[in-house]
């Protein structure tokens, strides 16, 4: 064996007490070796001519891994080995040429990285991949004594809107504070953790389990007031818990049963705690349920759209229809909107639903006017999350080049949030909407934040009355007086007014006194398949007639 002064240096060993007296191996750390010598021996490697090792060329190092040496004073070191074979002419193993290259800073650089990706950044606690590890482990440990292993997750109730109104630092503050807190309430029994960033995870084991006097403990706990620049707040929490054996075996259905019973606390109102019972499972596996189904309905393009007529209450006419996603799965028959929007609008579906819906109703309008010749204009709801998430003005203008609409003929139905939330990027798309000739209505007008302000802002062509306020009107004299306000304010912006849910003559009746616009609803006509919207609008073929 022969070494270079570098190696001399790493090892401590001068080249006396190696050269002719030991093999290369005999430095390895010993039982790193015997469980790894198949690493070294019996992996392939990469030939060298011996030329190349009298300094002509380089040599290229097939095996290269990572090993700890014993140093001389018997201290260890981390190496990065890196070595081939060497044989004659006709293939004879000469011996092996190898580099050794102390690898102590890349070691410490991986101690730091496993850190890194093992604990949360803010507070310094074991992170979720860490915390499933322990669950695993004393789940593990627990399956022979028969013991439970307790899981409870902790989430502060107010942090957004402590945040919100006294910025990130203080959601910092607040996070660490209770996590200092959390550490003393903690014993050598339990496991202090957290999980997405701002849900605390406690694993009780043995003897001292989170019992429901240590859970009152935990949240007056943390209702003591916490210090931020001077000033104390106030924070409550809430907890949810699932337990070894009864919410399952492994780390992943405790967190996820523990999570649905934080959420059952938190839809109590928080400041409580909540143990992990089946029922919340089966609420959440229709959600999931849903979500797969909705995933495959995009998939396998389950949807349609059914066409409301809003009729001109002056000229009797058909204005505009709206369009509404109708779904009808193979099994279960048809799922209401009301049901599917939100689980698309959560789940990001509603991207391609909504983008699906804007070309379905151009291309209807497209071929009702190739039929008849006009169509009413066609109505479409496009969701906030649309609007955050996806350039509307460049989807409607592909869905009017495809179909080669007019865009006289669309219509795009709003909520307020769109004009509260994100406003410059959403009035801009609408200004771009409007400028190429697409009206805008603000929908379920009457039921949001209502602030007539950003209707002086951003001129909307149209609003939508929302039904609960027609239905008011006839029951209570104070209804009557809402909508016949909302009506002449709209006209005074120059705001057209269409009534949503009208079901009655009388209120058709009482919205024509009040001056309204446009009616939409059961009365006039329920949302019709789209062959049954062609029929209304044009009278049957002479061919048909008696
Ligand atoms: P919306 O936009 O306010 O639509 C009107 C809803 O009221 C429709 O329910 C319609 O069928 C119903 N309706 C109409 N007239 C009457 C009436 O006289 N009485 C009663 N009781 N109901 C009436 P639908 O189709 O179930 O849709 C519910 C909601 O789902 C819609 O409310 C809209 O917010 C949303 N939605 C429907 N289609 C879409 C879509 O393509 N995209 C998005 N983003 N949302 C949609
Ligand atoms: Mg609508
Ligand atoms: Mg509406």
């Amino acid at each position: 064996m022969i070494v270079n002064i570098a190696y001399e240096k790493l090892t401590g060993y001068e080249s006396d007490h190696l050269v002719g007296q030991t093999t290369f191996e005999s430095l390895h750390e010993p039982s790193e070796l015997a469980a790894r010598r198949g690493e070294l021996f019996d992996a392939p490697t990469k030939v060298v001519d011996p030329r190349y090792i009298n300094g002509i060329g380089s040599i290229a190092y097939s095996q290269e891994s990572e090993w700890t040496y014993i140093r001389r004073n018997k201290s260890r070191v981390p190496v990065l080995l890196a070595f081939s074979r060497v044989k004659d002419e006709i293939g004879q193993l000469l011996g092996y040429v190898g580099m050794v290259i102390d690898n102590t800073t890349r070691a410490q650089q991986q101690a730091r990285l496993w850190y890194l990706s093992h604990h949360d950044e803010l507070t310094g606690l074991p992170n979720q991949t860490l915390i499933e590890e322990h669950l695993d482990v004393a789940i593990q440990r627990r399956k022979q004594d028969d013991e439970p292993v307790l899981l409870s997750l902790i989430e502060l109730d107010n942090l957004r809107q402590f945040a919100d109104a006294l910025g990130p630092s203080a959601h910092d503050t607040a996070l660490k504070q209770l996590a200092d807190r959390l550490r003393v309430f903690c014993d050598v029994h339990q496991t202090l953790g957290m999980i997405g960033g701002t849900q605390f995870a406690i694993i009780s084991t043995g003897v001292r389990k989170l019992t429901p006097s240590r859970e009152a403990e935990l949240l007056k706990l943390i209702t003591q007031p916490v210090d931020y620049m001077g000033t104390s707040l106030r924070l409550t929490a809430s907890v949810g818990s699932s337990a070894f054996p009864d919410a399952g075996n492994k780390a992943h259905s405790l967190i996820r049963r523990a999570l649905l019973a934080l959420s059952a606390a938190r839809k109590d109102g928080g400041n409580t705690s909540r143990h992990f019972e089946f029922s919340m499972q089966r609420h959440s596996a229709r959600r999931l349920d849903l979500e797969i189904m909705l995933q495959e309905a995009v998939e396998h393009q389950q949807f349609s759209l059914a066409f409301q007529p809003q009729v001109n209450l002056k000229t009797g006419k058909i204005a505009l229809a709206e369009a509404l996603l109708r779904w009808q799965h193979p099994l279960k028959g048809s799922i209401s909107p009301a049901e599917i929007i939100p689980v698309a609008e959560s789940t990001g579906l509603i991207l391609p639903i909504g983008e699906w819906v804007l070309q379905a109703s151009c291309k209807q309008a497209a071929r009702i006017i190739s039929r008849f010749g006009y169509c009413p204009r066609i109505s479409v709801n496009v969701s906030p999350v649309q609007f955050r998430k996806q350039d509307v003005l460049h989807i409607v203008q592909r869905a009017l080049d495809v179909s080669a609409l007019d865009p006289k003929y669309l219509e795009v139905e709003i909520t307020e949030g769109v004009l509260l939330n994100d406003t410059d990027k959403s009035i801009a798309t609408l200004e771009g909407l409007r400028a190429l000739g697409v009206e805008i209505a603000i929908d379920d007008f009457g039921t949001g934040y209502s602030s007539l302000s950003y209707l002086t802002r951003f001129q909307v062509d149209r609003i939508k009355i929302d039904r609960s306020l027609v239905t008011a009107m006839s029951e209570a004299r104070s209804g009557d007086a809402i909508v016949s306000a909302i009506i002449a304010m709209a006209h005074a912006l120059d705001i057209s007014v269409t009534a949503e849910g009208v079901e009655t003559e009388a209120q058709a009746d009482r919205l024509t006194e009040l001056n309204c616009d446009e009616i939409q609803g059961y009365w006039f006509s329920r949302p019709l398949t789209a062959q049954a919207f062609e029929n209304v609008l044009a009278p049957l073929p002479s061919s048909l007639l008696p």
